[in-house]
């Protein structure tokens, strides 16, 4: 299965991405952790990438998408993958459509996640990662609805939207069954 997972910072899209990998057996793929891994072994992308992070900004798209593009070709997702926190941008988009089409193959399901604006806020303060200040958290949102949002157009027929509110189990059955898969293999 080959998905993405869209929403706001605080959607919870990291640790439903870890869980529906493990249930779909495809690797969780998230540029955000691509990034801060690279950063931790101040790897030359990873110096450069470090301004953008500790800014709330986004890394330029052709740097972004040539990460993910290595990234998609190594064998583990060749089956399939859950891509967090990529495509951000229109332009990404557009580029991942022609990463996949080289490839021979297209997504099955976006999923869209929402949360109501406190749910979103308690939980990136209870999480506590350094770019999760007020003032970050802040520039990521405004980010995300003017880069992020129009992406949702780019795969009109693709959306799956899902009410990301209440417990994590809550919240992986109702994209279970979003995707129209059933319940049951989420105990497997
Ligand atoms: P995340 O872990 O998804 O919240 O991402 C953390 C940070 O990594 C973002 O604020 C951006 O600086 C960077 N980042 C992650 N994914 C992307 C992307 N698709 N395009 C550009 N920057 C990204």
């Amino acid at each position: 299965m080959r998905l993405l997972l869209i929403g706001p910072p605080g959607a919870g899209k990291g640790t439903q991405a870890e869980i529906l990998s493990r249930i779909l057996g495809v690797p969780h793929i998230s540029t955000g952790d691509l990034f801060r891994d690279q950063v931790g072994r101040r790897t030359p992308l990873g110096r450069e990438a470090a301004r953008f992070l500790d800014a709330g900004e986004l890394v330029p798209d052709r740097v972004t998408t040539d990460m993910v593009r290595h990234r998609l070709g190594e064998p583990d997702a060749e089956r399939g993958f859950l891509l967090d926190g990529y495509p951000r941008t229109v332009p990404q988009a557009q580029a991942l459509s022609s990463v996949l089409a080289a490839g021979g193959t297209t997504l099955d399901a976006v999923l869209e996640l929402t949360a109501p604006e406190d749910v979103l806020v308690d939980r990136l303060l209870a999480r506590g990662r350094p770019d999760d200040t007020e003032d970050l958290v802040r520039h990521r949102r405004r980010i995300h609805h003017r880069r992020t949002v129009p992406v949702l157009g780019h795969y009109a027929g693709l959306v799956r939207t899902v009410e990301a509110v209440g417990t994590v189990e809550d919240i992986t059955a109702r994209i279970l069954t979003a995707l129209g898969l059933p319940e049951s293999v989420s105990t497997r």
